[in-house]
C-alpha cells in the first residue's frame, strides 16, 4: 500500500510521494502532508551502528513508498558521498553537556545540503516514474543558504533548470559570492529589491498562477519547488534526528528509550518540523524547542496562540532565520487542527489578508511537545564568545541562537533531559559576525580577509566551499524589483 499525500487545504487531493515531490505545492496553494506519519520499522536498539546512508534508507522508505528499494538506495548513494567532508555525514559533537549535531559538512556548508543533495535525484527519479516529458524548472526563494545548496544540487542535472531569488543586501558576503559564482548551464540567480518574504511570496504567486503554468507548458516547461515546502526536502531532514539518536545510544550517552530534547534554530519551520516527524516515527523526543532570532514571530506564536507577521522585518546576524512567514508551520497547523482542511485554509486566508490569525484553544492543547525561545543580537554574540572562551569550539550565529535558547530553557524549566542542538551552519559562512563576537575582527577588515583568522582561532581547516569561492569568477548579475519576478523568469526561459 502506498502512503498517500494530501493537501493541507483540500481533503479530496491525494497524490503519491513522487507526485508530491514533482509538484512541490498543491494546486490549491496547500502543502502536501503524508496521510499519516509512518512508524520506524527498526527498534531503537537497531539504530546503533547504522551508517548515515542506512539510516536514510530506513527513514525514507517509510515515506517515499512509491520509490523502489533500488531507486531510493541509488538516490541516497549519489547524495551522501564525498561531497561531504566526513564519512559520518552529520557528526554529533559533545561540547560540555550538550550535543551539537553538525549539519554543515556538505558542499555549501549549511544544513540545506542535507536535503538538497538528494532532492535533485529524488526529483529526476520521480519525473521518470511519472513519465514527465517537460523540463522541470525549479524556482526557489532563499534567505541565503537554500539558494546555493539548491543550485549546487541541480547544477547540470539533466532535464532541470533552476532559478533562485535572494534578497539583495539580506545575505552574508560569503553567501552572495557562493551564489553568484555558481557554475552550470541550467542555473540562474536573481537579486531582488526586497526581503526574503517578498521573494517567497513572489515564488508562491508564480506557482499559483494558472496562466503562467499554461504558458510554460506550451514551451515544454513545468515548475517545481526546491524550497522546504517540498516534501522531498522535509523527509530527508528527518533522517539526521534518527541518526543522532542512534549515535547517542551507540556512544553510551543515553539508555535505549531515554528522552532527548531537540533545539532547532528556526526560520521557515522545516527543520524543526522534521524533528517533530522523527518524534512521531518513534524517536523518544521530549521537547521540540523552537529557537528564533529577533524576528521572533514563532516565539510569540507559541506563547500566545496568535501568529502575527505585522511587525518590522529585522536584518540580523543570523540571516537564514530572517523570516516572518514560516511556510512549514502550515503543516503543523493542519496537524493540530486534527487535519481540518477548512480550518487550515481559513487561517491561511487570514494570514494572507490580515497578516495574522489565532488558533483555537483545542489546537493550542496540541502544542505541548513544543517549547520556544529567542535570542537578541547581543545574546547571540555573547553565546558564541562564551562557548569559545570556555571550550574553544566555534559555532555560527544561527547555532548560537539555538545554544542561547537551549541554556535559557534549562535554567527556566530545570529540565535535565539531554539536549541535541541542530548546528545549521559552519562558522565560516558567517565569518564576520562570528569573529566580531569572539572579539577578533580588528576594525575595518573585510569579511573575506577574516577567513584566515577564523582558521587560526577555531583550529578547523578552511572548508573547500570557502576556498572555492575566493578566486571564482562572478557569473550572475541579474537584479529585479520584487514585483517583477515573473517577468524575470520569462526572460530567463525565453518565453
Ligand atoms: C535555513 C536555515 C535555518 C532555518 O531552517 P528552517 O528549516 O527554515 O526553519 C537555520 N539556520 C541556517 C544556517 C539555515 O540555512
Amino acid at each position: 500500500m502506498n502512503l498517500q499525500y494530501k493537501s493541507t487545504r483540500n481533503p479530496s487531493v491525494e497524490v503519491t510521494a513522487s507526485q508530491a515531490i514533482l509538484k512541490g505545492l498543491a494546486d490549491d496553494g496547500g502543502l502536501f502532508v503524508p496521510e499519516k506519519i509512518p512508524a520506524l520499522a527498526l527498534s531503537l536498539e537497531e539504530l546503533k551502528g547504522l551508517s548515515y546512508q542506512e539510516t536514510a534508507f530506513a527513514v525514507m522508505k517509510e515515506f517515499l513508498t512509491d520509490f523502489t528499494e533500488e531507486e531510493l538506495k541509488e538516490c541516497i548513494r549519489k547524495a551522501y558521498d564525498s561531497k561531504f567532508d566526513t564519512e559520518e555525514i552529520a557528526p554529533l559533537v559533545k561540547v560540555d553537556d550538550t550535543y551539537y549535531l553538525e549539519l554543515f559538512h556538505g558542499a555549501t556548508i549549511a544544513f540545506k545540503d542535507m536535503a538538497l543533495s538528494i532532492l535533485p535525484h529524488l526529483m529526476t527519479t520521480a519525473a521518470k516514474k511519472n513519465h514527465v516529458d517537460k523540463e522541470i524548472v525549479i524556482l526557489a526563494a532563499t534567505s541565503g543558504d537554500t539558494g546555493k545548496a539548491a543550485m549546487a544540487g541541480f547544477a547540470d542535472v539533466e532535464g532541470t533548470r533552476i532559478i533562485v531569488f535572494y534578497p539583495k543586501g539580506g545575505v552574508s558576503k560569503v553567501q552572495e559570492l557562493q551564489m553568484v559564482t555558481q557554475r552550470g548551464k541550467n542555473v540562474d540567480v536573481v537579486a531582488i529589491h526586497g526581503n526574503f518574504d517578498d521573494a517567497q511570496r513572489g515564488v508562491k504567486e508564480m506557482f499559483g498562477s494558472q496562466a503562467l503554468k499554461e504558458e510554460l507548458a506550451a514551451d515544454g516547461y513545468q515548475f517545481s519547488s526546491a524550497n522546504s515546502i517540498n516534501i522531498g526536502r522535509l523527509v530527508p531532514q528527518i533522517v539526521y534526528y534518527v541518526y543522532a539518536y542512534g549515535k547517542l545510544l551507540e556512544n553510551g550517552e543515553i539508555e535505549s528509550g531515554e528522552n532527548i530534547n531537540v533545539v532547532v534554530p528556526t526560520g521557515n519551520f522545516g527543520n524543526i518540523l522534521a524533528a517533530c516527524y522523527a518524534k512521531q516515527m518513534g524517536i523518544p523526543i521530549h521537547k521540540l524547542i523552537c529557537a528564533s532570532n529577533e524576528n521572533k514571530v514563532l516565539f510569540d506564536f507559541f506563547r500566545t496562540g496568535t501568529y502575527d507577521k505585522n511587525r518590522e522585518f529585522l536584518l540580523t546576524t543570523s540571516p537564514s532565520m530572517d523570516i516572518l512567514v514560516s511556510s512549514n508551520l502550515e503543516r503543523l497547523i493542519y496537524q493540530i487542527s486534527d487535519c481540518d482542511c477548512e480550518k487550515d485554509a481559513e487561517l491561511m486566508g487570514l494570514l494572507k489578508q490580515k497578516g495574522k490569525y489565532t488558533i483555537t484553544p483545542a489546537m493550542r492543547d496540541h502544542l505541548q511537545d513544543f517549547d520556544a525561545g529567542y535570542a537578541s543580537e547581543q545574546e547571540t554574540a555573547d553565546m558564541i564568545r562564551k562557548i569559545y572562551d570556555r571550550t574553544g569550539y566555534v559555532i555560527d550565529t544561527h547555532t548560537a541562537v539555538a545554544a542561547y535558547v537551549c541554556e535559557d530553557y534549562k535554567t527556566r524549566t530545570k529540565d535535565e533531559t539531554k539536549c541535541v542542538i541542530a548546528s545549521t551552519a559552519s562558522p565560516y559562512k558567517f565569518v564576520k559576525s562570528v569573529m566580531q563576537a569572539i572579539g577578533q575582527a580588528d576594525g575595518e577588515k573585510d569579511e573575506l580577509e577574516l577567513l584566515g583568522n577564523l582558521e587560526k582561532v577555531s583550529k578547523v581547516e578552511m572548508p573547500k566551499a570557502i576556498c572555492d569561492i575566493l578566486d571564482a569568477e562572478v557569473l550572475h548579475t541579474r537584479e529585479c524589483d520584487a514585483d517583477k519576478m515573473e517577468e524575470e523568469v520569462k526572460k530567463i526561459l525565453g518565453l
